[in-house]
């Protein structure tokens, strides 16, 4: 695993949120990373079965919680970064047609979706990039569009669904619906691995939950914050128990690698993180606990 190196020292360092959080709307939340807005937008908040989630289910007890949530919650986030100059969004959630609230949220927050300068993707699941397209339009037209190459082979290459067992074609032909309009109008580039995107914004690679799947490491005035995808989905569960699998990992042993690495370097740099499906607003820091991690989320 390949982390950034930070080019200054960092600062000790406490977010903060911005005066006009009290009169955000519930599915909103802002917090300053030094010249830039972190805006986390709520997309979904549901409850789902474990035995629905869970793929190793024999790793529950190991987590320690006594009784674990069932149905546990799952929720999803996005997050939109306004540097200044540019409108990044990090995922676009379900899309309307599947309920997702993001778009609504964008909105509430002041912006508006031609606005956005700038999408970058963590993996192409429906909940991630379900957003970006309707009726073959894209909602976000003055984007350029970023996704690592791996997840574009996988998801989007030309045997991809010839080899695809059928469980999984449905999410390629949402994945395909939602970029194709990007790609036929030039605006969907492919990076490679770990990479600056641009200032303030490199990839971390976080392969296993997809093939492709991937963090971004914020920066701005010495400020770090990873947005991380989907390290964790059941925070009550993997961060005890960093080795309890979801059925939507691709490569379940090797997200669990990921998993610990990214749990571990997070506690030993001290930066804090954004989940797209830690609760909302999704961004919290991780700490050591007596059995795994735990978290603790910024103030609200
Ligand atoms: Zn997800």
């Amino acid at each position: 695993m390949r982390f950034p190196t930070l080019s200054v020292a960092i600062l000790a360092m406490t977010l903060t949120t911005t005066p006009s959080l009290a009169a955000d709307p519930a599915g909103v939340h802002r917090m300053k990373l030094g010249d830039f807005t972190v805006v986390t937008l709520k997309d979904a908040q549901g409850m789902r079965p474990l035995d629905k989630l869970i793929a190793n289910p024999e790793e529950i007890p190991n987590a320690g919680v006594k009784t674990p949530d069932d149905p546990a919650p799952l929720g999803v986030n996005a997050f939109l970064v306004d540097t200044g100059a540019s409108l990044v969004l990090i995922d676009s959630g379900n899309g309307k047609a599947a309920n997702g609230q993001a778009l609504d949220n964008l909105r509430a927050a002041g912006y508006q979706p031609e606005q956005v300068t700038t999408v970058l993707l963590t993996h192409l699941h429906g909940d991630h990039v379900g957003g970006m397209a309707v009726d073959g339009k894209p909602i976000f037209p003055n984007a350029t569009v970023y996704l690592e190459r791996r997840e574009a082979d996988f998801w989007l290459g030309p045997d991809a669904l010839k080899t695809a067992p059928e469980s999984r074609r449905p999410g390629m032909e949402k994945a395909k619906t939602n970029l194709e309009p990007y790609e036929k109008a030039g605006k969907l580039k492919i990076f490679d691995g770990a990479a600056t995107l641009m200032t303030g914004f490199d990839v971390v690679p976080a392969y296993g939950h997809t093939p492709g799947h991937t963090a971004y490491m914020l920066e701005s005035k010495g400020q770090r914050l990873l947005v991380w995808g989907d390290i964790i989905h059941i925070q009550q569960l993997q961060l005890p128990n960093p080795n309890v699998s979801l059925v939507f990992d691709v490569d379940a042993l090797m997200a669990r690698e990921t998993r610990k690495t990214f749990l571990a370097h997070a506690v030993a740099q001290g930066y804090p993180i954004a989940g797209m499906h830690m609760a909302f607003p999704g961004i919290g820091y991780i700490k050591p606990a007596d059995k795994g991690y735990r978290w603790e989320p910024v103030s609200p």
